[in-house]
This record gives structure tokens, C-alpha cells and sequence, in this order.
């Protein structure tokens, strides 16, 4: 039962921008998720990083005046930061694209996938849409355009690449798929995949000739050409498990065919890439499937997509200066759906921000505090670990459904704040002081359980709380009213 292992990623955000908060959102629901596997005893290996190759990259480190390397690595810095401005997971593994250890994966993945039959060289043009670094099929586009992005115009690349040979795998994936039930959640986006692959799937390009674009890893044996971004990006899963060198650790984390165990979060946008594409891959290389895909919605800015031409970008980093990491955290916890698109408004994240935080948990702590500082000693309290969690917790977090976990924990807040109301503790200690120690015990004790139960959601809250049970720290105003 105890010390399983438990692998998961996010995808890994592709340099060209700020990380703005749709990353945000994707780092802290898999954190949540890391941190909450971890509470429970399993051995967790989380994974996140940046995608630095591509197109697009190239040419926004042209136009910036920067040579590409010193152009990613100043993003992967930026990245980086943010996972820290995020209070991840201490443990986290940060994986770079231009990681040497990365490229040789990837050239050993396209090695095995050239071995198997499936990578091929052909003459062609095709419709690209750099916004999307993906190719366009003539039925996908509208009036020639990109339907995510009508403003870029579509490139016909006319050129020899590399293919790899998707079209062999629509009948294996779809056998996978009918044989594993929940292996994209929610359900609707598997329909979602299970009908684009029933249409039939086209080989996809996987190469770029290095003359036209040179910032990618070069193809083994044809150093004319370099790997096409997604599939060298996608590789990262395993190659940050040290693969294909250490397969001890990737037969551990990644699990095996019988018994896969990768997790990854990604984005609704992102659902063939890793569903499909990628799972595709891993058949080729003879390696395990994915064990499980959950696929977020899109967080909007008073209902409208969020861009840089309508100037209603939210910036995580700003929220966090102002209002702490915490109160981000919770608001991506409780107020924005796991996988449904939902509405970000600073009115909003201010109110839950006041209501929730201010005069919810900070009220509670401190008034429990108070008590527990004036009338407790160390020894009054009992030691709660994870068979504590109650169950309607536990079942929810084990079903990725963050916000019911999430408010779950702001019932039971509630209904401390009305026991406090009930029981008197301040007046009854002062008339019957032993009475009084044994309501603010069992005040004390839940608040204790509260706090376990926000250890993956609010990781910096919670050990300022348990600091402050058990003697060691004097507790504050955890949220000012803002
Ligand atoms: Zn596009």
C-alpha cells in the first residue's frame, strides 16, 4: 500500500511568450496533485520545464536581436522563476529541450522510430500555421486562415522532410483507447480525440531543412535536416527520467506496459499532441503508453480570450507580489474548474481574496490560535497524519477534482467558524477553566486536520499554521484584508 510511485508533468511551456497565467494554472493543479500523492505516502516524481526549440522561436530570438541560445535561456530563467514564485513542489524536475541529455534522447526516440519502419523521407508542401507550429489540413482552415490564429498568415512550405507514419497507428490507438476507459479525462475531450482519430490519420512531418531553420536537434545520420519541434518537445516525458540510459528509473516512474504510470496534465488545445501524436511515438519505440491525460479548459478575462492585441493579459507574478502565492493558489484551486474554461476578473479574485482568505481561514487561525497559545500546552494535542484525511477528500483529489477537494476544506472552515460561535470558548474558559482546555482542544484539533488538508493546496499557509499549533511561532494576520 505504502511508497507507490507516482510520475507526473505538465507540458512544457513553449518560450516565445511571458508565463502568463494559463502556465500558472497548469503548474499549480499538477502541484496540487504532486503534493497531495506525496502527503499520502507516495514516492512522486514531478516533471515540468520549457520547450525551446522551433520556428517560432527562431525567429522572435532574430527579431529581438539575440542569438537563440541566449534568447531561450533567458526564458528558461523567467520559467524557471515562476515555479519557485509558485511555491512548486521542492523536488520538481526542470527539464530543458536544449538539455544535452535531451537531444540525445531524442535522436535514440527517432533512432528507434527510423528501426520500426515509421519515419520516412518525402517531397511536399504543406499549409503551416506558425502561431500553432502545426500543420493545417485544407479543412481546418477558414478563408485560408487559421481558425486560433486569423491574424498570421499560412505558410506553404514546399520542401523534402522526414514523415513519421501516424496512419499505421489509427487502429492500435483506437484499440488502446476502447481497452482504457479513463485515459483522458474528462470524458469529453476523449470523445473529442476518439472521433478525430476514427477520421483517419495523416503521417505528419517531422523534420525541417536546417538551411530554412536551424534551431533544432539535428536528425541522426542526415545532418541536412533538423527534428520538427513536437517531436523533440513530446520526448521530454521520458527523458527526464533519464532515458533511454537509466531504465530503472523510467521502468519505476513511467511504469511499464502492463502496468503504465505516467500522468500528464495539458491544455484543451494540446489534446492531439499528447493523446495521439505522442502516444503513437511511444508505440513505435517500443516504449509504455501514457497512464492517464487530463486536459484543462482555458482561463478567460472577464469572459474574453485572453491576448496581448486586447491588453487583458493576467500576469501571475503580479498577483502573487500583491497578494501572495497563496491566495493565487487557492483561487486556481476553488474558483477555476479543472476542466472547464472559466472566467478570471481581479473583482473576483479580490472578493474570494476577502471573503474567503481574510475572513475565512486567516479569521479562523488566529482566533483558534489565540486560544490554543494562551490556554494549550505542546502536549494537549495529538499528531495527525494522512489516515486522518476524510474521505471525501481523499476521493475527490484522487479523481483530479481539485475545486471539490478545495471546497470541501472551506466546509469544514465554515463550520469551525459556527462551532467557535456555539461553544464559547472565550467565555467558557474564564468560568470552568478545564471545560474550556477541552472545547479548545477539540477546536484545536480540527483546525490541525484543516491544515493537513491544505498542505497541497497552500503549502507556505499551512506550515505557518502547524508552526504556530504547535508553539513554535506566534501566529499573524496570515491574510490582510486587501
Ligand atoms: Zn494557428
Amino acid at each position: 500500500m505504502t511508497n507507490k510511485k507516482f510520475y507526473l508533468t505538465t507540458t512544457l511551456p513553449y518560450v516565445n511568450a511571458e508565463p502568463h497565467i494559463g502556465f500558472a494554472l497548469e503548474m499549480v493543479q499538477a502541484d496540487i496533485v504532486a503534493r497531495y500523492r506525496a502527503l499520502t505516502g507516495d514516492e512522486v516524481f514531478f516533471n515540468t520545464g520549457t520547450d525551446e526549440h522551433g520556428l517560432k522561436i527562431h525567429r522572435k530570438a532574430l527579431e529581438s536581436g539575440v542569438g537563440p541560445q541566449q534568447y531561450v535561456d533567458e526564458y528558461a530563467a523567467k520559467f524557471r522563476d515562476l515555479t519557485k514564485t509558485l511555491d512548486l513542489y521542492p523536488g520538481l524536475h526542470f527539464i530543458r529541450t536544449t538539455d544535452p541529455h535531451h537531444k540525445s534522447a531524442a535522436q535514440e526516440f527517432w533512432k528507434r522510430c527510423f528501426a520500426n519502419g515509421d519515419i520516412y523521407k518525402k517531397d511536399y508542401t504543406i499549409s503551416y500555421c506558425v502561431g500553432c507550429e502545426l500543420e493545417k489540413t485544407a479543412s481546418e482552415l477558414v478563408d485560408g486562415k487559421c481558425q486560433l490564429h486569423p491574424n498570421l498568415d499560412i505558410e506553404h512550405i514546399h520542401e523534402e522532410n522526414y514523415f513519421f507514419r501516424w496512419s499505421k497507428y489509427q487502429k492500435p490507438l483506437l484499440e488502446m483507447y476502447a481497452a482504457r476507459p479513463d485515459f483522458v479525462l474528462p470524458g469529453f475531450r476523449f470523445n473529442e480525440i476518439r472521433k478525430f482519430v476514427e477520421n483517419g490519420l495523416e503521417d505528419f512531418s517531422i523534420s525541417r531543412l536546417k538551411e530554412k531553420m536551424p534551431w533544432g536537434i539535428e536528425v541522426p545520420g542526415d545532418s541536412a535536416h533538423v527534428m520538427y519541434v513536437w517531436f523533440d518537445a513530446l520526448i521530454n516525458y521520458v527523458s527526464t527520467l533519464g532515458w533511454p540510459e537509466d531504465a530503472a528509473q523510467v521502468e519505476k516512474f513511467w511504469g511499464t506496459k502492463e502496468r503504465p504510470n505516467g500522468v500528464q496534465f495539458a491544455g484543451k488545445d494540446q489534446i492531439r499532441q499528447q493523446a495521439a501524436m505522442w502516444q503513437a511515438m511511444l508505440m513505435s519505440a517500443g516504449l509504455p503508453q501514457t497512464k492517464q491525460i487530463l486536459i484543462h479548459g482555458f482561463i478567460t478575462s472577464d469572459g474574453q480570450k485572453m491576448s496581448k492585441s486586447l491588453g487583458n493579459v493576467v500576469n501571475p507574478m503580479a498577483l502573487v507580489d500583491e497578494y501572495g502565492v497563496d491566495a493565487l493558489r487557492y483561487f486556481l484551486a476553488r474558483h477555476i474548474h479543472p476542466f472547464e474554461d472559466s472566467d478570471f476578473t481581479t473583482d473576483k479574485f479580490k472578493a474570494a481574496y476577502n471573503a474567503d482568505l481574510a475572513n475565512g481561514l486567516g479569521n479562523l487561525a488566529s482566533r483558534i490560535m489565540q486560544l490554543a497559545a494562551t490556554h494549550l500546552d505542546k502536549s494537549d494535542l495529538s499528531n495527525l497524519g494522512r489516515s486522518d484525511l476524510p474521505k471525501e477528500y481523499t476521493e475527490a483529489l484522487d479523481n483530479f477534482e481539485i475545486h471539490k477537494a478545495t471546497e470541501y476544506v472551506w466546509d469544514r472552515i465554515s463550520a469551525l467558524d459556527r462551532k467557535i460561535t456555539e461553544t464559547a470558548p472565550f467565555k467558557v474558559v474564564k468560568e470552568d477553566a478545564e471545560k474550556g482546555r477541552a472545547i479548545i482542544t477539540e477546536l484545536t484539533t480540527e483546525l490541525a486536520l484543516i491544515d493537513l488538508m491544505l498542505e497541497p493546496i497552500l503549502p507556505a499557509t499551512s506550515k505557518k499554521i502547524i508552526e504556530a499549533i504547535m508553539g513554535n511561532y506566534k501566529p499573524e494576520n496570515l491574510f490582510p484584508r486587501k
